[in-house]
């Protein structure tokens, strides 16, 4: 049964409620078990279970104290690692339970609209577990993340258009299943990183970066569901953070209005540039109810982020760095006995933004070269 986040109608439309919000299963009732793996001790959270072997691995990701970031910010920085899923990004932790349902229903063919991670991880379990895989993909889309996804040998349509309009446009398709950025059954497996975060430690702050809306949407409903069922005292504080070139629902949040359509979006944070998030509202809402931050970072932040969380020990996208940039806004917020996650959310193998400073010498030269 699901409901819709903005009107509360239950079980109104297959995608989205009619009244155009989208769908959330109610809060899950149960307890938690002594098991390793996050989808058998949470198996009463989750409306699928899901084994080891069918996960491939997804979830369970270490938790890591950011050690320099730490240090020159003055509070406890931790780094949710989810470069190291199946597909490079936590994208994974959704499609599963996504894929679940589309088998659940009896779908051969599933699909889904991406600007890259979640093609990748829809492709690669709809191949797992035999299903034919559409994926819908911007038209500029890099080289390294079409590399990636076209192994799975999914059928790969790079679209030319706006990209939020994509997102309803496959929901009128017949046939394909859509798992999208906010489906219903995606955001049930998105709430496991809430879940393990909630093992480890009992964060003050967790910072997501933030597009449709999906992801904010799956962890905050998982905090609250262990708040619920008292396996929690209180939520930590959530902050929503986008990129300034495309910052809706940062706009929304400020003038206290609804989320509208960001024209020509433009950042090197490529995989959080959804101009039109489909939970953007639903976001802001949530925000506006637990008294939540909202923060927009330009590029150039970004990318000196991206750098401090490689010499921190992980190598990810710009647009997982855009927790890490806002991290000077947020020290009004935060102190030094503050414990902060910030979600690193994909890996930046999947893009080349960069151009790499690489020095020719000859053998000769070679000693003559490092000795300076
Ligand atoms: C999908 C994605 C996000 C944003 O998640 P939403 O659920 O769309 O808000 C952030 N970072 C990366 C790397 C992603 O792939
Ligand atoms: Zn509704």
């Amino acid at each position: 049964m699901t409901r819709c986040v903005l009107c509360g109608e239950l079980d109104s439309g297959e995608y989205r409620c009619r009244c155009g919000g989208p769908l959330q299963l109610d809060h899950a009732v149960g307890s938690i078990v002594d098991e390793s793996d996050v989808w058998s001790s949470h198996r009463d959270y989750f409306p699928y279970d899901v084994s080891k072997e069918e996960s491939l691995g997804a979830g369970n990701t270490p938790l890591i104290k950011a050690r320099g970031l730490s240090n020159r910010s003055g509070t406890n920085l931790y780094l949710k690692n989810e470069t190291v899923n199946p597909t490079w990004s936590f994208k994974d932790r959704g499609t599963i339970m996504g894929v679940k349902r589309a088998m659940e229903l009896g779908h051969e063919r599933i699909g889904t609209v991406s600007t890259g991670n979640m093609a990748a991880s829809v492709a690669c379990y709809g191949a797992y577990n035999g299903l034919r895989t559409v994926v819908l993909v911007p038209g500029d889309i890099s080289q390294g993340k079409l590399g990636q996804i076209s192994i799975y040998g999914p059928e790969i349509l790079g679209v030319h258009g706006d990209y939020g309009d994509l997102y309803y446009e496959s929901l009128e398709l017949d046939d394909i299943y859509f798992i999208n950025s906010d489906d219903p059954y995606r955001i049930e497996g998105y709430k496991s990183i809430a879940f393990e975060i909630a093992q480890e430690i009992h964060a003050t702050h967790v910072i997501i970066p933030t597009s449709s809306g999906g992801s904010f949407r799956g962890i905050v409903k998982g905090y609250e569901e262990l708040l619920k069922n008292d396996i929690i005292s209180h939520l930590p504080k959530f902050a929503a953070v986008q990129a300034q070139g495309c910052s809706p629902i940062k706009l929304a949040y400020e003038e206290d209005g609804q989320v509208k359509r960001w024209k020509d979006p433009n950042t090197v944070a490529k995989a959080i540039s959804n101009p039109f998030p489909p939970s953007g509202d639903a976001v802001v809402n949530k925000l506006k109810e637990l008294e939540g931050l909202c923060l927009a970072v330009d590029d150039h932040d970004i990318l000196e982020a991206q750098i401090s969380i490689a010499r921190d020990g992980i190598y990810c996208q710009p647009a997982s760095a855009v927790g890490v940039a806002a991290i000077p806004q947020l020290m009004d917020h935060i102190g030094r006995d503050s414990k902060v996650v910030s979600l690193i959310t994909g890996s930046g193998m999947k893009v080349d933004v960069r151009s790499s400073n690489v020095d020719t010498v000859t053998l000769d030269g070679l000693r003559d070269r490092v000795s300076r």
